[in-house]
């Protein structure tokens, strides 16, 4: 079969959650026997979201070949279980470094270079790369930002190149608003029809629009959308706000989206897709009566997408041990010796965050404190980890100046420090330790007895590491260093067996994640808690 291309441009605001619908779709496509991948372009000028801090762009994603990416990635990857690559998130700015790489090479041959064609001839390239290596039955491509922005043309101008150019192999989406006015009780349609004017304007008519709303979209309202918009009435889908973003994929599947995309790219609609285990899944999560509570101690508390897949994973992971997830956000700039017992006694488990830099440190270390000396389920993700280590130097080897070289370069025990093979760099763009590398465990480690193996490979985004000249010290005492990469010897699991549970990983567990496949580690530390929580807050 050809690739069939389905672009998903958005309309009216931005956050309606396209990365959740192609992923959905993605997702159902799968489910009926085709081989399916998502990608992301993003219209800003950055190479990639590595350099942007969690304000401006939520979570930091890392793809197993090493590119930090946008999180949506991180969404197709939990409903499709298919790995992404740096192929699959391409930004403005990637696409005018190659243009003008070419230019300075003399490609283009004494043509003066423009946005049309070279710009948008790049990023054609770039759309069908991915198809291009007949890997993919459909490649779903979501646009970034809102129809009608500056910097989104180009992109939309190759969709509408695309579209020609692909025939019957293409179809596009839109995802637009539909308002709800309180006063006057009535949902607006008039957002929806402007956004697809736009559209229009520069050339793209939609085949399918997908109205993200509260309340319920009547029949007739569809119909006036349809006739407003030059669809047909059953290609205008509702898309309304549901209790979990995992639901999604069966409320589009329940209207018909599979469906409509297989006609629309001449694909004979033969089967229904097999949603057996995605049921399962969301029959837990229904089933679930009792609760599981979650602190997560972190600088970006306020911030709903800044430890985006850590939350997903506990989610996914309470879900198959049949617990609803409680998260409660902690935030470490607040934690204090006189109020951290109030803060943690109630919880079943303590995640330590990854980050980076001095602020909200120090409330990590006096959590760290608490959650060892009360054994509780603890779990350290990357600088997680790294305050683990920091705070057990301090406490129990006696080393009350231990610190990260990040956090204090003149640190007489530097028990975290630069990875020798960033000593010598300067540019911060995609220079950490990126991607996946493989861990060997030791057979009896919690880590190992968790993942069912001593042979791993998980993700990571970071320029220091644990000092192994301290590494005797610290086993001595009771910390172990339960995991190392094999061929470097660098430190990437610590536990401190005897406790309930006390493990901190250098790596990101949470980017493996997905709904069908749940990271083991995540499993049981869930597992742990649950247990702890048993015994210790037997009333509730
Ligand atoms: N700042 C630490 C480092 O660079 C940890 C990074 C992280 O938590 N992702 O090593």
């Amino acid at each position: 079969m050809e690739t069939k291309y389905i672009f998903v441009t958005g309309g009216v605001v931005s956050s309606l959650g396209k990365g959740i619908i192609s992923s959905s779709l993605a997702n159902l496509l799968i489910a009926r026997g085709y081989r399916v991948t998502v990608q992301k372009f993003d219209p800003y000028i950055n190479i990639d979201p590595g350099t942007l801090n969690p304000y401006e762009h939520g979570e930091c994603y890392v793809t197993v070949d090493g590119h930090e990416a946008d999180l949506d990635l991180g969404h197709y990857e939990r409903f499709t279980n298919i790995q992404t690559t740096r192929a699959n998130n391409v930004t403005t700015g990637r696409i005018y470094q190659s243009v003008i790489d070419k230019e300075r090479r003399g490609d283009y041959l004494g043509k003066t270079v423009q946005i049309v064609p070279h710009i948008t001839d790049e990023i054609k390239r770039n759309v069908k790369a991915l198809g291009n290596t007949g890997k993919f039955d459909f490649v779903i491509t979501e646009i970034g930002g809102t129809v009608g922005d500056i910097e989104s043309l180009p992109f939309i101008e190759s969709v509408r190149q695309l579209r020609w150019e692909l025939g019957n192999n293409c179809c596009c989406i839109h995802l637009t608003y539909v308002p709800y006015i309180a006063a006057a009780k009535e949902l607006k349609t008039k957002p929806t029809q402007h956004s697809v004017k736009q559209l229009q304007e520069v050339g793209i008519q939609p085949d399918i629009l997908v109205l993200r709303t509260e309340k319920h979209i009547s029949t007739e309202m569809r119909r006036k959308i349809a006739l407003f918009c030059n669809v047909a009435p059953e290609a205008v889908i509702q898309s309304m706000d549901v209790p979990s973003i995992y639901m999604v994929p069966i409320k589009m599947h329940e209207q018909h989206l599979d469906e409509l995309v297989l006609k629309k790219t001449n694909v004979p609609v033969e089967s229904e897709p097999d949603m057996k285990p995605w049921l399962n899944f969301l029959d837990r999560m229904a089933a679930a009566e009792h609760t599981v509570t979650i602190g997560l101690v972190g600088k970006y508390v306020e911030l709903q997408d800044a430890y985006k897949s850590i939350n997903e994973s506990l989610f996914q992971a309470a879900t198959y041990n049949n617990r609803k997830l409680k998260l409660v956000f902690i935030h470490s700039e607040k934690v204090k010796e006189d109020n951290v017992d109030e803060k943690l006694r109630d919880l079943d488990g303590v995640i330590i965050a990854p980050g980076f830099g001095q602020r909200g440190i120090d409330g990590k270390f006096v959590a760290l404190k608490w959650c060892r000396e009360h054994d509780i389920p603890t779990f350290g993700i990357c600088l997680g980890m790294q305050c683990m280590v920091i705070e057990f130097a301090r406490d129990v080897l006696g080393l009350p100046e231990a610190n990260s070289t990040e956090m204090d370069p003149q640190t007489p025990d530097n028990v975290i420090d630069l990875m020798e093979e960033q000593k010598s760099l300067s540019d911060k763009g995609g220079t950490m330790r990126l991607g996946a590398f493989d861990c060997h465990l030791d057979p009896n480690s919690t880590a190992a007895k968790a993942y069912g193996t001593t042979e791993i490979s998980e993700r990571h985004r970071h320029r220091f590491e644990f000092n192994n000249d301290y590494r005797e010290q610290f086993e001595k005492a009771g910390m172990k260093c339960v995991g190392t990469n094999p061929s470097t010897g660098l430190v990437e699991v610590v536990e401190i067996p005897g406790k309930r549970w006390f493990v901190g990983t250098q790596y990101h567990p949470e980017y493996s994640s997905t709904v069908l496949r749940p990271n083991p580690l995540f499993l049981d530390f869930i597992k742990a808690a649950i247990k702890y929580g048993k015994e210790v807050h037997p009333a509730e």
